[in-house]
């Protein structure tokens, strides 16, 4: 559906909505739009009818954001809610209206199956109706406009994101980017001497002080998609943040929800990493350009990141350094203050090699990970929550 087709709502018909949204059932439009129930109803059907909605409450709730006939509510932080997969792919079937044996065809699973996940997901998001529930999802973008306004226009449910598309993309990171979430050009940088420089390196034309880190390294911008309270927010895209992702590496945070990630064993303590073979480089140090994860997120994160899921190691590490930065490495044209990447693969570029470093845009901080116990996830969590937390838990804020 074209939004500018989209005829503009009256009054009680956002009051409908309001209500739907809030919890309210078919049942209760009468009374509580001050109408007989039968108007309501009415009013109920023809909405439906006007805005090309299946007669399904849910539905009705996802296509009036979707097409903007109801301005969209503000989205919230994804990290604040942990919800398995599979109670997820159930939101975005009743925002397009099915029922539950068309989503239990749909999901290949048993109808007792849907059912059941069904009121977990309303009691997980604390929500009395899927239309409400379709309203909350949409905060956390597990419900998108775009998965909507998909299915609007291809007339069917078969390209909305399901189970295929979205089983795999793992839990929501903090350092990663976010939908809206802009890069600078490369038009932004030039060849350039600074006050102290003896030789040009790699400058913006608008250098700022924190464009560089304490050791001289050029950090890429980026904007950032926030909310109110300072949280990214928005539908996780490709790559991470170059503000964020070294952030959270130089302080050693959560990757999901940026709260602190050292664990305060008894005559032990250290951060959590999970790391894979792959990062392991010559006389037992992992180099990594991959946040730690907090205890409440080390599960969810061992359990479906995709980069862990062909095996990883727990390490509680004790002792680690920054190393370098991944980034590009561009060269200077000719005597013009203008520049070229060199290549547009980022690689590692180590603090110590600074005369490499002169060229480099950084965007992301790599550590070396030197001294570390290899550990049993599963054992160190049993022991830290003797009861252990549901899956579907609140993670706590950081
Ligand atoms: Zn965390």
């Amino acid at each position: 559906m074209n939004k500018k087709n989209v005829p503009a709502l009256t009054e009680l018909e956002r009051s409908l909505h309001r209500h739907l949204v809030d919890g309210g059932n078919l049942g209760g439009i009468g009374p509580a739009l001050g109408m007989s129930q039968r108007k309501g109803n009415l009013l109920y059907t023809d909405m439906c009818d006007l805005l090309g909605s299946p007669r399904n409450p849910a539905a009705l709730v996802a296509i009036c954001y979707a097409t903007e006939a109801v301005q969209p509510p503000d989205l919230l932080d994804p990290s604040d809610i942990a919800l398995p997969q599979e109670e997820r792919d159930l939101l975005l079937l009743f925002a397009i209206g099915l029922g539950a044996g068309e989503m239990a065809a749909r999901l290949d699973r048993k109808q007792w199956k849907v059912n059941e996940q069904a009121k977990e997901v309303l009691d997980n998001l604390q929500a009395r109706t899927r239309a409400q529930a379709v309203h909350v999802a949409w905060q956390y973008g597990i419900v998108t406009g775009r998965a909507i306004r998909e299915w609007l226009e291809t007339g069917e449910a078969g390209g909305i994101g399901t189970t295929a598309q979205l089983s795999g993309l793992g839990p929501v990171l903090y350092i990663q980017t976010r939908e809206g979430e802009v890069a600078d050009t490369p038009q932004s940088l030039c060849a350039a001497r600074g006050p102290a420089e003896a030789m040009a390196l790699l400058s913006y034309w608008d250098q700022a002080a924190d464009d560089r880190d304490k050791r001289g390294a050029l950090w890429a911008r980026a904007s950032e998609v926030l909310s109110r309270s300072g949280r990214p927010v928005g539908r996780p895209v490709q790559g991470v943040h170059p503000a964020r992702q070294p952030d959270t590496m130089r302080r050693q945070r959560c990757r999901v929800c940026f709260g602190h990630a050292r664990l305060e064993i008894p005559r032990k303590p250290g951060y959590l990493y999970l790391v894979t073979d792959n990062e392991r480089r010559p006389h037992g140090v992992y180099r990594t350009s991959e946040p730690p994860v907090c205890i409440h997120h080390a599960l969810l994160c061992a359990d479906t990141e995709p980069r862990l899921q062909s095996g990883h190691t727990a390490l509680l590490v004790t002792s680690s350094t920054e190393s370098g930065v991944l980034g590009t490495r561009y060269v200077p044209l000719g005597d013009s203050a203008n520049v070229a990447a060199v290549s547009n693969s980022q690689g590692f570029h180590p603090y110590a090699d600074r005369e490499r470093m002169r060229w480099v845009l950084a965007s992301q901080l790599v550590r070396d990970l030197t001294a570390y116990k290899i550990i049993d996830l599963r054992r160190l969590i049993r022991a830290t929550f003797p009861t252990p937390p549901a899956p579907t838990s609140r993670a706590p804020g950081p």
